[in-house]
């Protein structure tokens, strides 16, 4: 008898929990890094009342659901993001225990390197997930989050150097330090030419500095390959709003109602971000099954326009 998917069950289940709980604190940062206040005192409050939130009130999602979205104290209605915001990590969280532990293809080693491919990942998704909300709600890229996740990713990634996705598996904690230098220096280079590239053609910034850190720090956990494919994808993932702004647009416009377009900058942040865990999910399966082919494509045709054969 085979015991495997109860193991499975039961740590994908304690991950989905775990990531409820790094929701909940992750609602405290994206509302209170921005201002620059601790993070950590004043425990939570209700935004009329002041009322502190009682602790049987503080359990990820279900906190929200008893209280049915309002203030214990004074009925203040508290937003459904809190809870759903706790709901996304947990499940981002579940999918990257999926995605490293139930579906792995390539062999992995032992059960430390599993978790600290797991680990990996999730801190990842948290530095994204905090990045990404202030930079919707606020179109600013704090950097002491995206400071943090550099170094946080070339530390683990030239401490365990073989936790990053093929192709930027690294044997030696130098090599492991390196992948994660070349990634931090392509995502920043390749923000840095898009923005300068765009504030030429459309002679308004068209990129922020926050998108170079944002980039910078993804190359930095997975390689330069993801940082080179993740601008390409956000690009496509914004389409998918911009369509929908469009259909808007041209329904009022055949019924003749007035369009009101917001003109408020979307950012581009979010996207990446997005983009982003896209990739981290897909690569095992995207990598070897087509982006390999077109890397090897490019740089046969890379190396042949320069004329060094090979
Ligand atoms: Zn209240």
């Amino acid at each position: 008898m085979n015991y495997l998917w109860q193991i499975h069950l039961i740590y994908g289940v304690g991950l989905f929990v775990v990531g409820t709980v790094v929701g909940s604190f992750l609602n405290v940062c994206i509302y209170r890094i921005p201002w620059e206040k601790s993070v950590i005192w004043p425990g939570s409050h209700c935004f009329r009342c002041l009322h502190a939130i009682e602790s049987r009130d503080n359990v990820p999602i279900f906190g929200w659901l008893f209280l049915r979205g309002a203030c214990r104290n004074c009925r203040a209605p508290i937003s459904i993001r809190y809870p759903a915001i706790e709901l996304l990590v947990g499940l981002l969280f579940l999918g990257v225990y999926l995605v490293d532990g139930v579906l792995p293809r390539e062999y992995v080693r032992d059960d430390l390197t599993l978790m600290m491919k797991v680990l990996y990942h999730v801190i990842l998704v948290a530095l994204l997930v905090a990045v990404t909300f202030i930079d919707a709600d606020l179109t600013i890229v704090p950097a002491s989050i995206t400071n943090l996740g550099i170094v946080l990713g070339l530390a683990i990634g030239a401490a365990f150097p073989e936790i990053r996705p093929e192709p930027s598996h690294a044997s030696t904690h130098l090599g492991g330090l390196w992948v994660g230098l070349k990634g931090l220096f392509v995502g920043a280079a390749l923000i840095g030419t898009i923005r300068t590239l765009g504030t030429i053609a459309f002679r308004r910034e068209a990129m922020g500095i926050g998108d170079i850190h944002i980039l910078a720090m993804i190359g930095a956990f997975l390689g330069w390959q993801v940082a080179a494919v993740t601008p390409f994808l956000a690009a496509c993932v914004g389409l998918v709003p911009a369509l929908w702004k469009l259909t808007i647009f041209l329904a009022k416009w055949i019924s003749g109602r007035k369009y009101n377009s917001s003109d408020r900058e979307i950012p581009f942040g979010p996207y990446l971000s997005v983009a982003a865990l896209i990739l981290m999910m897909a690569w095992p399966w995207a990598w070897p099954g087509a982006l390999k082919f077109y890397f090897d494509t490019f740089s046969m045709l890379f190396w042949f326009v320069l004329g060094q054969d090979g």
